[in-house]
């Protein structure tokens, strides 16, 4: 099934806003396994509204859009969609009434601009919104769907999962169950795990997708079979031939997060952790810290800074640091800032030292400074050593 997604609001147009609600439909989407080809966003103006959508029917089965069902003038959804499929706008009693209730639980009249928002596509079959005021609507086209959801976040948010994901499930029916899961992967770059495992991203079911983060990369399968238990064995086949490639780069699955992961192995082997940071500002600090068991493990935390530190390797201050806080690991973050690059990266060093009962080591990585991309990659880096010191 291939959907399409439309964005409406000129403010999206003009960059005043970020089109946050089409990159997170296109999740949802992709994780039933819906294919999505293209994404329009287009301004607040009727006529090419109904170009988009035109657009959008003829190469897609489903065109999904969010925005521009408020209830003033200048939202043209509703007219932009009668438009394209050659309707007139009607208005719908029932929501009327919808609307009307709404208001009246918050204790407020029903302005003769909220009836706007009543006017659907003759022949749409309208979706309460049960969060807000704007009310969605479904239009069937000669063999098309069009399902118009609301801008706001929330409201896009909570219509998309309990209305129109079922309703798109039902259309992909019964025999279609699609399941995904999510390996993941930290301090390993794109290239090398798309190195490892290439020949498996050209599988067609399961698929197997690369989607990379700061210092992260996930390893997605996505499987579609007639019965549940087809489409997890699809899955556990290919995540067994994944996990013979990747091995012990894999930290965790699902929504699992590294810090989440060492956290967990932390408690269960009665340890704690001290570290000291320098260009990482105590990000590392803040993500072990915000885990559930965060607060047990972490013993200190500190701030160094790098122009005060005659210990490059970080080892001294991590024995230090292990000695005087009574640690079972003490690790020492050390950047030097360098020059940027002819690519505007930082040309200096970062050193990772780990100290615990049975030794002292340090990395050292051709990133320093304090860059976001240094900073992400050496926090990376860093739980990385931690997690597998912990193994
Ligand atoms: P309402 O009934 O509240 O007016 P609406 O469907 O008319 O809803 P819009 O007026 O288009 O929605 O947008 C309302 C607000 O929602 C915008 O000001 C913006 O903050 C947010 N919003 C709209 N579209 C998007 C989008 N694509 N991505 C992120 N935020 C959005
Ligand atoms: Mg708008």
């Amino acid at each position: 099934m291939r959907a399409e997604i439309i964005s409406i609001g000129t403010e999206l147009l003009l960059g005043e806003i970020i089109d946050t609600n089409a990159a997170w439909l296109a999740q949802q989407l992709a994780g039933i396994g819906v294919d999505v080809y293209f994404r329009t966003t287009v301004g607040d103006n009727v006529g090419r509204i109904a170009s988009a959508i035109q657009i959008g029917t003829s190469r897609a089965e489903v065109v999904i859009t969010t925005g521009g069902l408020g209830p003033t003038i200048d939202d043209m959804t509703r007219e932009g969609i009668a438009q394209a499929v050659g309707v007139p706008l009607e208005l719908n009693h029932e929501l009327v009434e919808q609307i009307r209730a709404r208001f009246a639980k918050w204790g407020r009249g029903m302005s003769e601009n909220n009836v706007r928002q009543a006017y659907i596509p003759q022949g749409a079959t309208p979706v309460e919104n049960p969060v807000g005021t704007a009310p969605c609507f479904i239009v069937e086209h000669q063999g098309h769907s069009i399902f118009v959801l609301p801008g706001v976040p929330r409201e896009m948010k909570h219509l998309t999962e309990t209305r129109m994901l079922p309703w798109l499930r039902e259309k992909m029916g019964d025999d279609a169950v699609i399941l995904s899961k999510t390996l993941r992967t930290c301090a390993v770059g794109e290239s090398l795990i798309d190195e490892k495992i290439s020949d498996l991203e050209l599988s067609s079911n399961p698929t197997v997708g690369l989607a990379a983060h700061p210092g992260q990369t996930d390893v997605r399968i996505t499987a579609k079979a007639a019965t549940r238990a087809d489409a997890e064995k699809l899955i556990a086949d290919m995540e067994a031939r994944v996990r013979e490639r990747l091995g012990d780069w894999i930290y965790g699955q699902g929504e699992e997060t590294v810090e989440q992961v060492i956290a967990r192995l932390l408690t269960a082997q009665n340890k704690t952790v001290a570290i000291a940071e320098s260009n990482t500002l105590g990000k590392i600090a803040e993500r072990l810290r915000a885990t559930p068991e965060g607060l047990n493990v972490a013993a200190k935390l500190i701030r160094v800074n790098d122009d005060q530190v005659n210990d490059k390797h970080g080892e001294h201050i991590a024995n230090t640091l292990r000695a005087q806080t009574g640690a079972d690991i003490a690790i020492a973050i050390v950047s030097t800032m360098g020059e940027q690059d002819m690519y505007l990266a930082d040309t200096g060093k970062t050193a990772i030292a780990l100290s615990s009962a049975s030794k002292t080591r340090s990395y050292t990585y051709p990133v320093g400074g304090m860059g976001e991309l240094a900073q992400n990659w050496t926090a990376a880096r860093a739980l990385d050593i931690l997690r597998r010191t912990l193994l």
